[in-house]
């Protein structure tokens, strides 16, 4: 439990592994106090803090499945009675079930939806109430370049995604009064477990649609989210920053 007053508190969904991680990890190296929510912890909340060389106690694992409004419902319920402040909300958790429309069965749209967007809604709807009384705090969903240009495949995760663009601007115009920022990153092609599963031909294949010529690093993902959520940003709402070599430009 954080005892500095003037320490700022971030809450991080699915911070167990790849791009939340990082984004954790990214937060706690600013000295923020970190509560990440996901199904598993991945590493101890410790070894993150020693990764951040941030003290320990400063990272906090929370277990939540963000498919269930009763489970993220008790998570953040967990935090605010450990915090009486939110500066810092990240909407990262996602998962992918890819498949063409026609095979599309109704869960896999139905469970795309429910953590990349549904999950987004509960979290923000409980602690835009804190930031609004706060009258400060910051807001950043993970989307995906994916949202913006489409994939085939992926007409799920694509509504999702885009879904997540029109929630968000709508929501910076709703919070701008109470002086509280919200912003999207659009993530292009970035190498973690959910890019791990595709063949290598698919990886090389997609590197040419990359003008950078390579795929992304979860840190570099997590630089721009640490960037968003501090004063450095203090004048950007409502944008979508793409993190991708190029790729949706
Ligand atoms: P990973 O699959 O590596 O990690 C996903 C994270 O989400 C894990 O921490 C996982 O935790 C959590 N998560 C998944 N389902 C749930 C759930 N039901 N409840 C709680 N937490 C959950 O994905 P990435 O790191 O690659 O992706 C992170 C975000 O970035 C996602 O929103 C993704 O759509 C987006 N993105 C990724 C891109 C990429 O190329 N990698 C490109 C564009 C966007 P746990 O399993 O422990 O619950």
């Amino acid at each position: 439990m954080s005892t500095d007053i003037k320490r700022k508190s971030a809450i991080v969904t699915g911070g167990s592994r790849g791009i939340g991680r990082e984004i954790v990890i990214s937060l706690l190296r600013e000295g923020i106090e970190v509560w990440y929510l996901s199904r598993s912890e991945g590493l101890p909340a410790d070894e993150l803090c020693k990764m951040a060389e941030a003290p320990s106690g400063l990272a906090h694992w929370v277990n939540c499945d963000m498919a269930d409004a009763g489970s993220v419902e008790e998570a953040l319920s967990t935090v605010l009675a450990q915090t009486s402040r939110v500066d810092i909300l990240v909407n990262n958790a996602g998962i992918t079930r890819d498949g063409l429309i026609m095979r599309m069965k109704d869960e896999a749209w139905e469970d795309v939806l429910r953590v990349n967007l549904t999950g987004a809604f509960l979290t923000c709807r409980k602690i835009s109430r804190v930031m609004a009384s706060q009258r400060t705090g910051t807001i950043v969903n993970i989307s995906s370049v994916v949202g913006i240009m489409g994939n085939g495949g992926q007409t799920n995760y694509a509504a999702s995604k885009a879904g997540l663009i029109g929630f968000s601007k709508s929501l910076a115009r709703e919070l701008a009064g109470r002086s509280v920022r919200v912003n999207v990153i659009a993530p292009g092609f970035i190498e973690t477990d959910m890019t791990d599963v595709l063949p290598e031909n698919a990886k090389d294949s997609l590197k040419t649609q990359i003008p950078l010529g390579r795929i992304g690093d979860a840190t570099e993902v997590a630089q721009a989210v640490a960037f968003l959520c501090s004063d450095k940003a203090s004048y950007i709402t409502g944008q979508v920053l793409a993190v991708d070599g190029g790729m949706a430009m």
